[in-house]
């Protein structure tokens, strides 16, 4: 049987599909837990302390629970993560009739490992803007759970290399999927219908595996499942703005859109959302000060969460030797000398103790000195903010795969440790 905390993840990845969904799972949890939702265009209210609120911003979301001393003298404890996956989106137009059947056109988004996409019985998610009672556009989400949708591989019988050379797919050509028989409805028509006749406005909707996220193995030591990058990351932040004591530092969950396209949207890591609005509790707390936000920064914190490269049995040789993180090894700290990750030695030291006063093993990545390292919110974020950051995450593999792998063991492991963080240690 898989620990509480990790069946929990598994639920919380089935009820998000899209980053909407996991924004809007994040708030149902948050609102059961007592947080308000603050809406942004809304005249400011007076921050208190233990107030708990959130406010969202399209696919991202931001919450807090405030601190008994103002954030100037004990900072903010940040915990940051991405709710984004690669995956197919539908383009604005996307009919397409082939061959007599009946297709839709989508559009790469983030760094899909294409071939994973192949045969599998796809469904559909995400956020349609319709026509409201007002006549105005109205936002809503949608998610289709029926196997809609398919792009089958090409027999081996008609590409016979393909074992020997990989499977090249041409993202225009090669990857529209079959929905049905030439002369099915369009797009737009079939969504509307699925929505109850609504007027379809535009629509953020990409395809998304049907399969549900499983426990795996013969021990039951991992799991398989899609988008654990990065909503394992959401879920276990969440859990630890759910368990933390209150303390004197204010808490905080800052959960951001299009990481896997480079962050740099409105409600992205790039733009002002994490900024604003860690100013906008300084500024309204009852025992704010002239320049508070200049003191509050430097006694702040940030644990950037994202997946990290487990070592592959297959592939050993493609790890750092010394550096290669095991699934169910504990959170892994992400180091890079050039910043690609916001890490240093600073960072490191702090992390290591939190994991040792709660008996949590913990992992070192650095990628092998010959490879190009990835990225993620952290640095982003340390560089506009001016926050001590730290980049970790769970071991994981598959990663950008439509079904990932993770450990059973790790996200137990990770809360621990970022309830410990939150309280202000
Ligand atoms: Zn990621």
């Amino acid at each position: 049987m898989p620990d509480t905390v990790t069946a929990d993840l598994l639920k919380f990845i089935e009820a998000s599909p899209s980053p909407f969904h996991c924004v809007a799972e994040t708030a149902r949890q948050l609102l059961e837990a007592g947080f308000i939702e603050i809406d942004e265009a809304a005249a400011p209210i007076e921050v208190t302390a233990g107030q708990k609120a959130f406010v969202r911003r399209s696919g991202s979301l931001f919450a807090y629970c405030a601190g008994s001393e103002s954030p100037a003298s004990a900072g903010f404890r940040i915990l940051g993560a991405h709710t984004d996956s690669p995956n197919l989106r539908i383009k604005p137009r996307p009919d397409l009739v082939r061959a007599g059947y009946q297709q839709w056109g989508v559009e790469t988004y983030g760094g899909v490992l294409l071939a994973t996409w192949m045969d599998r019985d796809l469904g559909l998610s995400g956020r349609v803007h319709v026509r409201g009672a007002d006549g105005k556009p109205e936002a809503r989400l949608f998610r289709c759970d029926k196997p809609i949708a398919r792009i089958p591989n090409l027999a081996i019988h008609l590409n016979r290399g393909v074992n020997n050379t990989g499977l090249i797919l041409d993202k225009q050509e090669h990857l529209p999927p079959m929905v049905g028989l030439e002369g099915v409805e369009n797009f737009s028509e079939w969504l509307s219908k699925e929505m109850g006749g609504a007027e379809i406005l535009s629509w953020d909707l990409g395809l998304m595996d049907l399969q549900p996220p499983a426990v795996g193995g013969i021990d039951e030591s991992f799991i398989f499942a899609p988008r654990l990058d990065n909503q394992a990351s959401c879920y276990v932040s969440l859990a630890a703005l759910l368990a933390a004591k209150p303390a004197t530092c204010t808490q905080v969950i800052a959960f951001f859109d299009h990481e896997e396209i480079g962050s740099r949207s409105h409600s992205g890591a790039m733009g002002a959302f994490l900024k604003d609005s860690l100013a906008r509790i300084e500024r309204n707390h009852v025992s704010s000060e002239p320049g508070g936000m200049e003191r509050a920064i430097p006694n702040s914190k940030l644990v950037s969460l994202d997946m990290a490269h487990g070592i592959h049995p297959n592939y050993i040789d493609k790890h750092e030797p010394n550096h290669a993180p095991a699934l169910n090894g504990g959170p892994v700290i992400k180091e890079h000398v050039e910043q690609r990750y916001a890490t240093d030695g600073e960072s490191t030291a702090w992390f290591r103790d939190l994991c040792r006063a709660q008996n949590v093993p913990c992992q070192d990545f650095v990628i092998k000195t010959n490879l190009a390292c990835g990225s993620t919110i952290g640095p982003i974020s340390a560089g506009e903010l001016g926050i001590k950051t730290i980049d970790i995450g769970n071991a994981m593999l598959s990663m950008h795969s439509i079904r990932e792998q993770g450990g059973a063991h790790d996200t137990a492991y990770l809360l621990k440790v970022l309830v410990h963080a939150l309280e202000g240690n």
